[in-house]
């Protein structure tokens, strides 16, 4: 199949979008971020083992997808493809109908810092960095270091107005030992906005938190994703988390099996 293809199944004739995306039916041009066909493998020993057989999934402008999985089933893979950390065996990840996957990789970096912001189960925090430090930490990397001097007083209101945005604006000197798991995500997701993303991809988020904290990181997502109309994905196994979204998909078997509107 030629790229023009893939881009534009209506355009082929006798090809409705149906047979192409049986799943997905969305219009390209209401299309963000877009997964097309995708493969990935990754070898155990000699054999290679199938992760993604074939994902087809389309994200709306200021959408809020969950996509839920059994562990194992590829959740991650699925995440880091889209966010250009990896790149996918077969198949295509397009942003705003340009194809992304096969940028040269250093205008892949560029576009993954600029475009997309990420937060894990984890945190990832920097130990040795103070909150604000942590905040600011994306910024620093993406600019040199006379580039970030020049701009530190603004780089420095801006990681502030995110901290306070996140409700730690009261932690801002505090090392992430010292606060708490629902502190420590909200720390991640002040330092996944601080350089404006279009996308924040957001992976089991609340997998380490209690009920009740997990519950206030999802209402804080859900208030980013309304206010400013961030285009969220997150990828969870826990049903409860995943109905919250605007659209969830299943991954199962390699594959996007299927979708529901919340009501
Ligand atoms: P999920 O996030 O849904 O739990 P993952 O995407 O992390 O699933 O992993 C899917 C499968 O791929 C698992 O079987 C996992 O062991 C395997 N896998 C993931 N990353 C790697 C890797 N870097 N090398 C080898 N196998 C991997
Ligand atoms: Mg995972």
């Amino acid at each position: 199949m030629t790229r023009q293809s893939v881009l534009e199944p209506n355009s082929l004739p006798g090809m409705g979008p149906d047979e192409t995306f049986p799943i997905e039916t969305l219009p390209m041009s209401d299309t963000q971020i877009a997964a097309i066909a995708i493969e990935k493998a990754y070898a155990k020993g000699r054999i290679e083992v199938p992760v993604l057989r074939g994902v087809d999934v389309r994200i709306r402008h200021g959408e809020f997808l969950s996509i839920i999985g059994q562990s194992g089933s590829g959740k991650s893979t699925l995440l880091h493809l889209l966010g250009l950390l990896d790149a996918p065996d077969v198949g295509e990840i397009h942003l705003d109908g340009q194809r992304i996957d096969d940028l040269p990789a250093r205008t892949r970096d560029e576009l993954r810092n600029r475009v997309f912001g990420f937060v894990f189960q984890f945190y990832h925090l920097l130990p040795e960095l103070s909150l604000l430090e942590n905040v600011l930490s994306p910024l620093m990397i993406r600019h040199n270091l006379w580039g970030y001097w020049k701009h530190r007083h603004e780089y420095v209101d801006r990681a502030r107005r995110m901290i306070e945005r996140v409700g730690l604006g009261h932690r801002l000197t505090h090392r992430p030992s010292e606060l708490s798991g629902g502190e420590m995500q909200r720390a991640a997701i002040a330092r996944s906005l601080v350089a404006e993303p279009r996308i924040l991809l957001a992976d089991e988020p609340t997998g380490n938190l209690d009920a009740q904290t997990g519950q206030e990181i999802i209402d804080l997502l859900r208030q980013l994703n309304a206010e400013v109309g961030l285009t969220i994905v997150m990828v969870t196994h826990d049903p409860k988390i995943a109905d919250q979204a605007d659209r969830t998909v299943r991954l199962a078997e390699g594959r996007i099996q299927g979708l529901s509107e919340a009501a």
